[in-house]
């Protein structure tokens, strides 16, 4: 039986987590729960699996959190919150020696250098955003000395085939629909400018321990391949599988066995599947070109790139800048940076939150 504590249960990802753990009440035990806030969702399923631990980041603040994340009765940890409030519970449950399913791509951007040596052994930390999950899967086994490069597929969002004055007319409207994925309001509007893309390219980067050379994005239109790894006799290792966040939650969850019950089983379509890629294009979507650059220069500029993201997608949302200027906005944050190298966890995610203001300021 795998006692489960889901931080962010209410959220795309979560829903995921949680379809799995319905459909396996027989493996999986849902000890506690948490959410933003004390919404009718996270009642609802509170109730649904009985679950007596309910923590909400409105009213129990990090301390909740915290309690979740070290609790005795729970051996495994969900992370599939946003943003960067749960990145200390994560070093917490690192810390209890906690089995943990990630999605919090902040944790490992902003954090990762803290976060990875806290892991105490092998799959202790399991990726569960689809593509990192693929990478993760393909390298089991592996001797990583012999990883030449690393590629992240991508849909290549709603707006792959416009040009660039269609992109300077493109609405929250038309960007909140995403072609294959249906997520939260952020993370949608970062994967249709990429930078979605970049954020994860600069998760690999960190959560598999190669350099910056050897993780790279490739557009893959048939959402089929989620990840591939190029080893240095020239084989390449692909994960396929239909675009369904329940599979990389229940590779997490059960690792290294493997169940989907029937009823959310679907058999991979292959027939429709189109085995094609191609590189993004950087400068219709400068976004990658952008995190890339961040890359190189690590220090504080991971954690910036963060916070003005935050912020450069919200004035997009409330119409205060064009599509097209969300790039320029984190740009200019990027730029306008002064701050020092962080030594510390609590100085980088102090970085993130100097973004925000800085990035609210240039706007
Ligand atoms: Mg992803």
């Amino acid at each position: 039986m795998i006692n489960l504590g889901i931080i962010g249960a209410t959220g795309s990802v979560g829903s995921s987590v949680m379809s799995v753990c319905r459909a396996h009440k027989d493996k999986i035990k849902v000890v506690a729960l948490a959410a933003n806030s004390r919404s009718e969702k996270l009642l609802n399923l509170a109730q649904e699996f009985n679950t007596k631990k309910i923590y909400t980041y409105e009213h129990d603040g990090a301390a909740g959190l915290e309690n979740l994340a070290v609790d005795p009765e729970i051996d495994h940890v969900v992370f599939a919150s946003s943003g960067t409030s749960a990145i200390m519970a994560l070093c917490s449950a690192l810390k209890a020696d906690k089995n943990i399913s990630l999605a919090n791509k902040e944790s490992i951007v902003v954090a990762g250098e803290w976060v990875m040596k806290l892991i105490k052994r092998g799959d202790q930390l399991r990726p569960l955003d689809s593509e990192h999950n693929a990478i993760w899967q393909c390298l089991h086994g592996e001797n990583k000395n012999f990883i030449e490069k690393i590629y992240l597929t991508a849909s290549g969002g709603p707006f792959r085939n416009f040009n660039a004055c269609d992109l300077e007319n493109v609405t929250p409207e038309m960007a909140l629909k995403h072609p294959v994925w249906a997520m939260g309001a952020k993370i949608t509007i970062d994967s249709a400018t990429l930078m979605n893309k970049g954020i994860e390219l600069i998760e690999a980067m960190i959560l598999f321990g190669v350099n910056e050379n050897q993780v790279d994005a490739l557009i893959s239109p048939g959402s089929f391949i989620h990840g591939l790894v190029e080893f240095s006799d020239g084989s390449v290792k692909l994960l396929g599988a239909n675009p369904d966040m329940k599979l990389p939650a229940a590779s997490c969850l059960f690792w290294p066995d493997r169940y989907m019950p029937d009823e959310i089983f679907k058999r991979p379509e292959y027939n429709c599947k189109e085995l094609k890629f191609f590189e993004p294009d950087e400068n219709k979507f400068p976004c990658i070109k952008i995190a890339r650059e961040v890359m190189k220069l690590k220090g504080v500029y991971p954690a910036v790139l963060i916070g003005a993201d935050e912020i450069a997608v919200k004035k997009f949302l409330e119409r205060k800048i064009k599509f097209t200027e969300i790039p320029v906005l984190i740009e200019k944050t990027l730029e306008a940076c002064d701050l020092k190298t962080p030594s510390n966890i609590q100085e980088a995610i102090s970085a993130v939150e100097w973004a925000r203001v800085k990035a609210d300021e240039l706007a």
